[in-house]
């Protein structure tokens, strides 16, 4: 498992922060060669200094930029679809321009980029991985979260229909659906400590996810270790879900 990764190219969106972060350094480390898509230079610039990737620069809520940007990163083996925003309004509150925009970025950005992906795989006759990163907003009804947990329900939803398609071109497609996992985003959504302390109390292990627990899981579903897992929205939640 160590090197695993040897040999293989990985996409990464949303590389610059938190779990895509976590993911594009644990791949590097393993052996991939990483292609790092996020939309601040400086966090690309960072980046490719500790881990040496490849890197391109762009807003995943412009879908002709996004597509563009798609095709410029591959031919890749593997895709992680990990960007994604939040904004936080009651349903009464929330505008047709935040639900649009949460939109574009947690779902439409990962439709164009796998499109991309799996169109290249597939004219070339090769087999393909790809992860996409959800969140548990797609089971749960959490207040205040109505646009992203809507994104992250279609995100769900497409996952699984594309398992169903692509799965018989031979790439998998599966889903991880992370508790709060302690990033920027995290501190933007949780910070109240009333909130927080809420949720914390529904985890039986007792604490939020790191960056790195989901990147294991996330590695684990891109490789052949997982060849017959497709179509799965898999939480990483510390039991949450149970509660
Ligand atoms: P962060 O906000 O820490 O990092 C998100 C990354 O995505 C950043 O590099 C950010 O770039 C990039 N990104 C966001 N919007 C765009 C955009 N429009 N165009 C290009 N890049 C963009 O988030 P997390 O690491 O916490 O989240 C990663 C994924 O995990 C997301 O899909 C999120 O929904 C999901 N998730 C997170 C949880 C959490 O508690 N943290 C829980 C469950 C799921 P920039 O900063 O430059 O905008």
């Amino acid at each position: 498992m160590q090197m695993e990764f040897q040999g293989k190219t990985v996409l990464v969106t949303g590389a610059g922060k938190g779990i895509g972060r976590a993911t594009a350094t644990m791949l590097a480390a393993r052996g991939a060669e990483v292609v790092a898509l996020t939309r601040s230079p400086s966090d690309l610039d960072s980046l490719k200094a500790e881990i040496g990737c490849r890197t391109i620069a762009v807003d995943l809520a412009d879908p002709a930029a996004t597509r563009a940007a798609a095709r410029e990163a591959g031919p890749v083996d593997y895709l992680v679809n990990n960007a994604g925003t939040t904004a936080l309004d009651s349903f009464l509150d929330l505008t047709v321009e935040t639900m649009n925009h949460l939109l574009a970025v947690n779902t439409v950005a990962p439709m164009i980029v796998a499109q991309e992906y799996a169109r290249d795989r597939i004219a070339r006759g090769l087999k393909g991985s790809i992860v996409n990163v959800s969140s548990v907003s797609s089971f749960i009804g959490f207040a205040d979260h109505a646009a992203y947990c809507a994104s992250k329900g279609a995100l769900d939803a497409m996952t699984r229909v594309m398992a169903n398609e692509l799965g018989r071109q031979g790439i998998r497609v599966n889903a991880v659906n992370p508790t709060v996992t302690l990033t920027p985003m995290a501190v933007k959504a949780w910070s109240d400590p009333a909130k927080s302390a809420g949720m914390m109390n529904r985890i039986p292990v007792g604490r939020f996810a790191d960056p790195d627990d989901v990147a294991e899981v996330i590695l684990y579903l891109l490789s052949d270790r997982a060849a017959m897992v497709n179509g799965i929205a898999m939480p990483v939640d510390g039991g949450f879900m149970i509660n």
